[in-house]
């Protein structure tokens, strides 16, 4: 679908992105919080909680497309919180530097800074540089809202089953596909018009906001999505309704993880 403004090439995608995060990455959290709601916070709490970081003892993870270190942060908070784990580690992984930059400000006033345990690396999902994030390498792979923005989604899953260990889990969060007819047309009503006058009123910026709509418009619906993640060679997890993914919101949202074996 078009929504007034033109669909991008493939070609071209990788450094629009790259431009949109630019010019979002200083408002990028206030403007989270504003286009949902604050609810995107609540997803990524059950996010987290959903792969207990630190249960089985402290893990080596990577946050891919990690931005301003959201889930990094909850990672090492669940661990160190509920089991007393100082050791789980995170790689933070972004094509833009300026996302980077802000989580490092971030991290700054936390615990965390300056130790073994957060780490920022500018690299693209899709070719992860093979010296630097080697083979067989995490116990714990997540991405969350950035795969629908990657060009090629095969090649970011190709490279997330790669730099996993055996036994290693991916995890993705991503805006998906809502299946009840009312709520589809209620969201629809709601992103087209409130998200990209937020942006204008926030942070100045329509067209980016715009373009982060359509985005997940043309995200995968959750059985395509969770039929690439098995191409890849995962094997997908068992969620609560015994698929590969448990939609949060009626699919507003949606969790999908996988193993690799
Ligand atoms: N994971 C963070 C969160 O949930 O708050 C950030 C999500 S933000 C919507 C999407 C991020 O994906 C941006 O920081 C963007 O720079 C990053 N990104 C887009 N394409 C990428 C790519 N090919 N490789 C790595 N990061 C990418």
């Amino acid at each position: 679908a078009s929504f007034g403004f033109r669909t991008v090439p493939e070609e071209e995608k990788e450094s629009l992105v790259k431009n949109v995060f630019d010019s979002v990455a200083s408002s990028y959290d206030l403007m989270n919080d504003a286009s949902s709601l604050g609810v995107h916070r609540l997803w990524k709490d059950t996010f987290v909680s959903t792969l207990r970081p630190g249960k089985k003892g402290p893990l080596r993870c990577i946050d891919v497309a990690g931005g301003t270190g959201d889930i990094a942060l909850r990672i090492l908070d669940h661990a160190r919180e509920k089991y007393a784990d100082r050791e789980t580690t995170v790689e933070v992984v972004d094509i833009n530097g300026q996302m980077l930059k802000e989580g490092f400000r971030r991290f700054k006033k936390t615990m965390y800074h300056n130790t073994p345990q957060i780490s920022f690396h500018e690299a693209n999902a899709q070719e992860l540089t093979p010296t630097q994030f080697t083979d067989n390498t995490y116990d714990l792979y997540t991405i969350a809202f950035g795969i629908r923005n990657c060009t090629s989604i095969p090649d970011v899953l190709k490279e997330a089953h790669r730099v996993l260990k055996p036994g290693g889990t991916f995890a993705c969060l991503e805006f998906s596909r809502v299946n009840n007819p009312l709520l589809s047309l209620a969201y629809d009503q709601y992103s087209f018009t409130m998200i990209p006058l937020m942006g204008t009123i926030l942070a100045g910026d329509r067209a980016s906001y715009q373009y982060l709509v359509e985005s997940i418009r043309k995200f995968p619906p959750q059985p395509e999505f969770a039929n690439m993640i098995r191409d890849a060679g995962f094997t997908t997890g068992k969620h609560v309704d015994g698929g590969a993914w448990t939609d949060l919101w009626g699919g507003i949202a949606c969790i999908h993880t996988a193993v690799k074996l």
